[in-house]
Parts: C-alpha cells; structure tokens; sequence
C-alpha cells in the first residue's frame, strides 16, 4: 500500500472514467484517497447539434461536477475527438499532470479497445506513468514520491477487443454496494445521457454501464463488478493492490 494514497484516471473522454471505473472509484474515495480525475478531450465530438465550443463547455462542466462528488479534481488536457495522437507535444502534456498530481495509483484504457482515442490514451498513460517521475522529463517541479504508480487498465468497451472478441481481465472487483452511486455520477453526464436516452428510447447510458458491470459480477458470483488488467511488467508494483483492499 503506497503512503501516499493519490489516483489519477487518465482516459480519453468525459464520462470515461465514471463508466469504466466509477464504481472502484468510489470504493477509493470512501478509502480516504485522494481522486483525479482527467480526460484527453473536452468531448468535442460527443454532439448532435451543438458547436463543439457549446459542447466542450457543457461537458467539462458536467465532469467537474462527477468529480466533485467524490472530492476529487477534474483535468482536461485539451485535445481533440477522435484526433488523440501519441505524439511529442501530448505525451508532455500528459507527464506534466502527472508531475502536478504524483499518483500512485493510476487507471487508463485497455490497449485494445474499440476506438483509437482509447487506445492512444493508453499508450501516452503508459508512458507518462513510466517517465514522469525521472526529473529531466518535465519542468513541472517534481514533487515528494513521485514513482512508477501501480498501473491498471480497464475493461474495454463492452468487454471485448476491437474484433469482437471476449477478454477477460484477472482483476474483478465487487461494486454491488456502489452501482448506484455510480450510476449517479454517470448521470452527471447529462448531454451524453440524453441525446442516447432520445435515439434509443431508453435510458440506455445507464443501462449499457449496468449490463457491462453486471457480466463481471456474474464471474465471480456477485451482482456487478469492475474488471481489470494490471500493467506488471518492469519497474512497475507487481502486488495487486486493488485486490488487496476490495477483493473477496
Ligand atoms: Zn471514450
């Protein structure tokens, strides 16, 4: 258990992080650790009619509302839908968050996953988590235990890869008692919630998030879970410290 109990969830769009991890956030917030939460874009895509200045302001808000909620801190790092690169300029972005928050612990998107924006999300998390505790690498004054963070990937959307196929990542983490908290912090989304509630006639933003958790808990014999995928090659903490706090 690292003493400085810090979470960072770097994914690509607001809403993300409430879909994929809310529920084990809440768990962390209620654990007294500190949370943050970031996005790659201020979700400029995620409209039908709107500018997508109206709707990154709308959207920015809607996640600074969520992560108020669990006394947490909102970042964006201000790039675009669906033009996320791993590139030089986004992956300084990315290692100056987190020179200013020092996780320990850290959460992004499976390096598969159904879109790009998700995928290279991963890959500048990955690398920023590696890199950002070497002081030659930002000029963001590196703080007190910055290290190499415990590093988990979430589930994929619908938990399959971008072919279709079923994954199955090891770490299951029961939720059951926080579905439903969850759901009210997805329901910060409002925009998203929605123009999804009106093309499907159902209040599928939260349902699809119920369907998706409740197959994990059905693995391991509860009502819903959260699934994930620890990143343990060298140098990062091998012990699953998820497990660890929130496993049966
Ligand atoms: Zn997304």
């Amino acid at each position: 258990m690292p003493d400085n109990q810090t979470v960072l969830t770097l994914l690509a769009h607001p809403d993300d992080a409430e879909f994929l991890c809310g529920g084990t956030l809440c768990k962390l917030a209620d654990a007294g650790w500190e949370i943050h939460i970031a996005s790659m874009t201020p979700g400029d895509c995620g409209t039908m009619d709107r500018t997508r200045w109206e709707i990154s302001a709308v959207r920015t808000n809607e996640n600074r509302k969520s992560a108020q909620m669990l006394l947490g801190e909102y970042h964006c790092l201000d790039e675009r839908d669906i033009y996320v690169c791993y590139d030089k300029p986004t992956l300084q972005k990315a290692v100056d968050l987190f020179r200013r928050v020092a996780p320990t612990l850290v959460f992004t998107h499976a390096p598969k996953d159904y879109m790009m924006d998700h995928e290279m999300t991963s890959l500048i998390c990955r690398a920023a988590s590696f890199g950002f505790g070497a002081p030659n690498t930002s000029d963001v004054p590196l703080k007190e235990g910055s290290g190499v963070p415990y590093l988990y990937y979430c589930d994929p959307l619908g938990g399959t890869d971008p072919y279709g196929n079923p994954v199955s990542p090891p770490t299951v983490i029961d939720i059951s008692s926080d579905i439903d908290r969850k759901a009210d912090l997805l329901a910060c989304h409002e925009s998203q919630r929605e123009w999804l509630r009106a093309h499907h006639g159902m209040d599928e933003y939260i349902e699809s998030m119920k369907r998706q958790n409740a197959m994990r808990g059905k693995q391991i014999g509860v009502e819903y879970a959260e699934a994930f995928t620890q990143h343990r090659g060298h140098p990062y903490p091998g012990d699953d410290v998820l497990k660890d706090m929130f496993g049966q």
